[in-house]
């Protein structure tokens, strides 16, 4: 053996072949699936093969538009031709030194974030590998907050609804008592107050509060936005008892509200943000920014870490994926494809209420279809969420084209009926 490892040119094809593919129809790899993953996540509904813009295709040769975008993941869609090139150069060049040694694009993508975000001097970066550890970070910022007295505070406030991921840290901060039950005792503090409610925060926010997490938009919860003020409040409630303000923008943020931050209209300086989700356009990383000086220092050296946070493919992926949301004007298709889908969606048959901004929306029906929608817009050649028992989500590329966002409307109607006949 040699240290490159290497194959002749025939063994290679062969062995990226069976690494790569396989052969196999949904059904046998689904049979697979069930014996060798844990059930957590139910049966996974088709098994992909392969992708391409907002279009992707299962095993079995279908083909979908993808409103969903991985979870609000795709930013850029499937197989990027230029995410993909940085990412392969990046790996083929260097793809993993740990935190002991920095790179430079890990140096750049802090850069790129605080320049993005409007941070001001002193603000700082901690890269992560996920929203879930994003939050994890920001949680034991939070616990290193004193507000400036130097006595320790642990209380942190939380909304009904919020979904801020699922370790131990994470899942404290979220409200759904399935996820929160079967895992007690989790990291103690943590107070859910009813959503959206100013006097409510007004009523829970004191001295002996260390931070306030609030998602502008709850994404799990059926995208539900924050009511106007409410974010301005908050900043106020907070700053002036010495509280940090914590946004979680691991789903709202980097364009999926046609804005690089959804928190940016509120017109406010968090203390911190999280992101995650779409930042490396379909490349695992999540990152903590924290705003000015006080804040970035309350985390000292060696206080927290990880092995391959930050790393230089995933700091590559994630230039790359904001290189083009920025030079081919994402931002505004995000908004404009958005704001068609809203207006078209709201006067449909059968659509209560629609939410959302840009390329996340969310959309009550009148009847407890949406699992059955899920299913009949798969059969249909959509894939969407249901959050809820009557919501659907669409989280789609913010490339999708209006053309695009058209044949969904246009399906729409029998995709419910099917939903509602299968009932
Ligand atoms: C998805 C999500 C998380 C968790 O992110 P993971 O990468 O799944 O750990 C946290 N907060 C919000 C708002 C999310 O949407």
């Amino acid at each position: 053996m040699n240290e490159t490892v290497d194959l002749s040119p025939a063994d290679e094809k062969d062995a990226k072949a069976s690494v790569m593919t396989g052969i196999g129809s949904g059904s046998e790899w689904l049979a697979r699936y069930s014996s060798s993953l844990m059930g957590v996540f139910g049966t996974p509904q088709r098994v992909l093969v392969r992708g391409a813009g907002c279009l992707v295709w299962d095993a079995d040769g279908k083909e979908y538009l993808d409103l969903l975008g991985g979870i609000a993941v795709n930013a850029l869609g499937h197989a990027n031709p230029f995410v993909t090139s940085v990412i392969s150069s990046q790996l083929a060049t260097l793809g993993h030194v740990s935190n002991f040694f920095t790179s430079p694009t890990q140096i750049a993508l802090a850069e790129k974030l605080l320049a993005i975000t409007d941070a001001p001097a002193g603000s700082k970066v901690f890269f992560t590998n996920s929203g879930t550890e994003a939050n994890e970070a920001a949680f034991k910022l939070a616990r290193r907050n004193t507000g400036g007295s130097g006595a320790k505070r642990t209380k942190i406030i939380a909304l009904e609804g919020a979904f801020h991921g699922r370790t131990m840290g994470a899942l404290a901060l979220t409200a759904k008592e399935a996820y929160r039950t079967p895992f007690e005792p989790l990291p103690a503090g943590v107070v859910h107050i009813p959503f959206g409610d100013v006097e409510a925060l007004k009523d829970a926010v004191d001295e002996t509060v260390a931070a306030v997490f609030l998602e502008p938009i709850q994404g799990e919860a059926g995208v539900r936005p924050l009511p106007p003020g409410y974010l301005r409040a908050a900043r106020e409630l907070t700053a002036r008892v010495g509280a940090l303000l914590i946004l979680d923008e691991v789903q709202t943020g980097m364009g999926r509200t046609g804005k690089w931050l959804a928190s940016e209209d509120a017109g406010i300086m968090p203390d911190a943000v999280t992101l995650a989700k779409g930042l490396g356009g379909g490349f695992p990383i999540g990152a903590l920014i924290t705003y000015g000086p006080e804040t970035s220092s309350l985390l000292a050296a060696g206080q927290h870490g990880t092995t391959f946070g930050g790393n230089p493919v995933a700091t590559a992926a994630a230039l790359a994926t904001l290189h083009a949301i920025e030079s081919q004007h994402v931002l505004a298709n995000a908004s404009a494809v958005g704001e068609h889908l809203r207006s078209a969606l709201a006067v449909l048959p059968g659509v209560t209420e629609v939410r959302g901004e840009g390329l996340l929306i969310g959309f009550d029906l009148d009847a407890d279809v949406a699992p059955a929608v899920v299913q009949a817009g798969l059969d249909a050649g959509f894939i969407v969420n249901s959050p809820g028992p009557r919501t659907i989500r669409l989280a789609p590329p913010l490339v999708l084209t209006t053309a695009q966002a058209d044949t969904f409307l246009d399906a729409f109607p029998a995709i419910l009926q099917a939903a509602k006949d299968a009932q």
